[in-house]
This record gives structure tokens, C-alpha cells and sequence, in this order.
């Protein structure tokens, strides 16, 4: 994409009002535009990222036989009610309204019980069993805190999953592949090493649930680490009992500040009993269904990837989610030569399946430079009379720093290499 027909304006200062740096350098970069606290519309270069983050998520859950679907974002008062969660005082994030036809309808912060309810017209038998559905949504929640930039928002996207099972080994075996399938999402992120299954509060069916939980400081949740156990717990139930039960001690662990990007939970029989979603047994005795949930924060991982990365200069993506491999950066532009030896570097590089930003607009190149900094593409590839004469185009690694002067046969090399693995 010409950077000429970007409609997005970067800026030097972030809003007053906004106190997390993810925010903060989006809004700057022009990502994201904030509506009000806790609610960020999502433009070109941030539909970009959220679309690849979607796009990893899907594979990985696709490949241990998730459905794709979409359920609605209204929702139904008597289905909540049936299984005690309507209540403000139950659930304390609800948005609800009334229609004007008569009745009230809340907005979806979750959709275990829709989708509960919905699967009941396509499962009525044993055989029917096992099944996993997910979808990503626009998640709305009445949060009371909203200081976490996109990392806790009162609109943001989530990917949510529920498992169905006739039988409790069929069940506990879905839920265990689930870790290692998100466990790869993080990875191709490229927050796999600072990623931790931890040990979590359960509810009236399990002990314990399980959370992702990204090292970031700018998280909000503790966790005790000890990595070469691999073993992380959460402070919420960090005690004795806990200890004992993974036989590790206190001084075994480190605390660390995290975030929690994923979390995923056993419901047991418990909330398709609820719900009324049974199939019958051999017997031919109803028999409620077990169920999991699994969520992905998708929104607040991208602001988690932006905590982790930047510099003092800007936005540093992983390739796998970057907007763009390359920035190409045009200068010496109003010498008509130069520029058209840049516009066919561009066509080339895109001729060969490379995703480019191109900066082809009249500006001076410490601006240009600056912009490129702050939006944090991979590599930056520049190009100017001096690397013209010489034949050469100027490879500026964003991660490291790392400057390389490459002929252009060389520069398709930079996209060919797989992502982060
Ligand atoms: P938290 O403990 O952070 O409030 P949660 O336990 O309520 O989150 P779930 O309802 O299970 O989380 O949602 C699944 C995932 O969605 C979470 O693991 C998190 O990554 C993400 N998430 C939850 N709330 C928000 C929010 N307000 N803004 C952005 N992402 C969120
Ligand atoms: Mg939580």
C-alpha cells in the first residue's frame, strides 16, 4: 500500500487522557482511535494486525476440529436467568436494554449460555458427540476500570470456544489438547518463551482453571514462575494446599507480573445441566453433556505485543502479526528517475508475494524515518540516489537495529523466511 493513500495521520503526542503505552503508541502510529475510555475503533494498520492474530488463532484451533461460527451480540434475559447469571450482583459486567417491542435483551460478554442453548436443536444423541465450536465477537462488558489502553477494554475481541462431550475421558482429553494449541498460537506471536499455563481459581466443578499468562509489566495479574518446572500458579491461588498438591515450595518460584491472555475452563455437567443439554446414554437415560470454554484475548494480546516489544522510538512487531513485512521508504523522490526506480522495487517486491507499506509521500527523510520507527514494520527497506549509484538498498532490521546495504535480488529473502516459529 502506497503510504500516500493512507488516510491515517501519525502524531507526535498521545492523548492526555490516555495512560497506557500500548494506547498510547497505537493512537500515535494511527492503529487505533479512541472512542472513549475502554472502547478503540480499529483502523487500516489495526485491522491489519487484528486480522492476523484472528488468522493464527483460527488455524490453531481449526486443527484440533473447531467449528467456526458467530453468535449474536444481543442476547436473550430468560436464558441467563436459567442458569442464575442475569443478575448484576452474579455477573457485574453486564450492558443490558429493553427493546421497545417490550422486554430486555443484554449485550453479549460471553456466550457459553447461548451457545449452550443453540446447540441443544443440533445435539440429541450420543453420536452427535464430540463437537467444539468457536468464534471471534465483539465482546461488550461494563468494566469499572479502563486504564489498560486495548488490554482491558468494555468492547473488545475475543475468540471463544466450547467443547462438547458425551463422556468425561472424551472430555478431559479435548481440554488437554486445547493447552498445547494455544500454547502454539503464543508462540507464533512470538510470546511463547514468556507464556505460562498457570494454575488458576476453578468453580463449582474443578479445583483449579487454567490461565495463559504473558510476562508484561504492564499487566495486571501476579503469578509465581519457576521455569524449569514449568510450572506457574497464580497469586489468587498461591497457598499451602496449592503448593503441596504440585509439590513444589514457595522458594522454588519467582513472582512475576503478567497478563493474562487466554484462560481456559472445565465445566464438567454442570452448566448443560443448567442449560438442558442432554443425549441419551446406551441406557437410553438423558445425560447432560460436559462442556469446556476457552477463551483468547485477541485485542488485549496485540496490546500485550506492543507492551513487549517497543522501543523509546516506537512499535516493534513480530513478523507474524506485522501489518506489513516491509516498509519501503522512498527518498530523493522529486528526482523522477530515483522515484521510478522506487515505484519498481515496489512492484517487484509485491509481484512476489511481499505485504509492503510504501513511502512514497514529499517528506523530509527524518520524518520518514521517524514514521517508520514509530509503526514498527520488520524491516525497512530505503531507497536513494546513494543506493541507486551503488546498486544497493539499505535493510534496516526494526528488532535489532541491524543495518545491511542488499542488492535487490537479496531483499526477497527478507519475506521468504518463515515468521517467528
Ligand atoms: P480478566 O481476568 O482479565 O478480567 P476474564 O477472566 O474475565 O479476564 P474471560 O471472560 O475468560 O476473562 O475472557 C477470556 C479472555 O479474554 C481473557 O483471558 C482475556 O485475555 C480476554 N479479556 C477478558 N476481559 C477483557 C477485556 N475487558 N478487554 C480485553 N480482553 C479481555
Ligand atoms: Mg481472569
Amino acid at each position: 500500500m502506497r503510504q500516500s493513500q493512507l488516510f491515517t495521520k501519525t502524531r507526535k503526542e498521545a492523548p492526555a487522557d490516555e495512560v497506557a503505552k500500548n494506547a498510547q503508541l497505537l493512537i500515535r502510529a494511527g492503529y487505533i482511535h479512541k472512542e472513549m475510555a475502554g472502547v478503540y475503533a480499529y483502523l487500516p494498520l489495526g485491522l491489519r494486525v487484528v486480522e492476523k492474530i484472528k488468522q493464527i488463532v483460527r488455524e490453531e484451533m481449526n486443527a484440533i476440529a473447531g467449528q467456526e461460527l458467530i453468535m449474536t451480540a444481543l442476547q436473550r434475559k430468560e436464558l441467563w436467568e436459567r442458569t442464575e447469571r442475569w443478575d448484576d450482583d452474579v455477573v457485574d459486567v453486564w450492558f443490558k436494554s429493553t427493546l421497545k417491542a417490550g422486554g430486555e435483551v443484554g449485550f453479549g460478554w460471553s456466550h457459553e449460555e447461548p451457545i449452550g442453548e443453540m446447540m441443544k436443536a443440533h445435539i440429541s444423541s450420543y453420536k452427535d458427540l464430540p463437537v467444539s465450536v468457536y468464534q471471534f465477537q465483539t465482546k461488550l462488558r461494563n468494566e469499572v476500570r479502563a486504564k489498560s489502553g486495548i488490554m482491558r477494554g468494555r468492547e473488545f475481541v475475543m475468540k471463544d470456544m466450547y467443547s462438547f462431550a458425551a463422556d468425561e475421558a472424551t472430555h478431559l482429553a479435548y481440554y488437554e489438547s486445547t493447552k498445547p494449541a494455544y500454547m502454539n498460537v503464543y508462540r507464533r506471536l512470538g510470546i511463547g518463551d514468556d507464556t505460562f499455563v498457570t494454575f488458576a481459581a476453578g468453580g463449582a466443578f474443578t479445583k483449579f482453571s487454567h490461565e495463559f499468562q504473558t510476562i508484561c509489566e504492564a499487566g495486571e495479574d501476579v503469578i509465581y514462575i519457576n521455569r524449569e518446572q514449568n510450572i506457574a500458579i497464580n497469586e489468587e491461588v498461591m497457598n499451602d494446599e496449592t503448593l503441596a498438591s504440585l509439590s513444589i515450595t514457595r522458594e522454588e518460584l519467582t513472582m512475576v507480573k503478567t497478563a493474562e491472555v487466554g484462560n481456559i475452563f472445565n465445566f464438567g455437567q454442570q452448566k448443560a445441566s443448567d442449560l438442558g443439554l442432554t443425549v441419551k446414554n446406551d441406557a437410553g437415560e438423558d445425560m447432560p453433556v460436559w462442556m469446556g470454554s476457552y477463551g483468547i484475548g485477541v485485542t488485549r494480546v496485540m496490546g500485550v505485543l506492543v507492551e513487549k516489544f517497543a522501543d523509546d522510538k516506537g512499535i516493534v512487531w513480530p513478523e507474524s502479526v506485522a501489518p506489513f513485512q516491509i516498509h519501503l521508504v522512498g527518498l530523493n523522490s522529486e528526482d523522477p528517475a530515483i522515484r521510478d526506480w522506487t515505484d519498481g522495487l515496489y512492484q517487484n517486491l509485491r509481484a512476489a508475494g511481499a505485504e509492503v507499506l510504501y513511502d512514497d509521500r514529499d517528506l523530509r527523510p527524518g520524518e520518514k524515518f521517524a514514521d517508520s520507527d514509530l509503526l514498527g514494520m520488520p524491516y525497512r527497506i530505503v531507497a536513494s540516489r546513494k543506493g541507486k549509484e551503488e546498486g544497493v538498498f539499505e535493510v534496516v532490521t526494526r528488532r535489532t537495529g541491524e543495518v545491511r546495504k542488499l542488492p535487490e535480488e537479496e531483499l526477497y529473502r527478507l519475506f521468504d523466511n518463515d515468521p517467528v516459529t
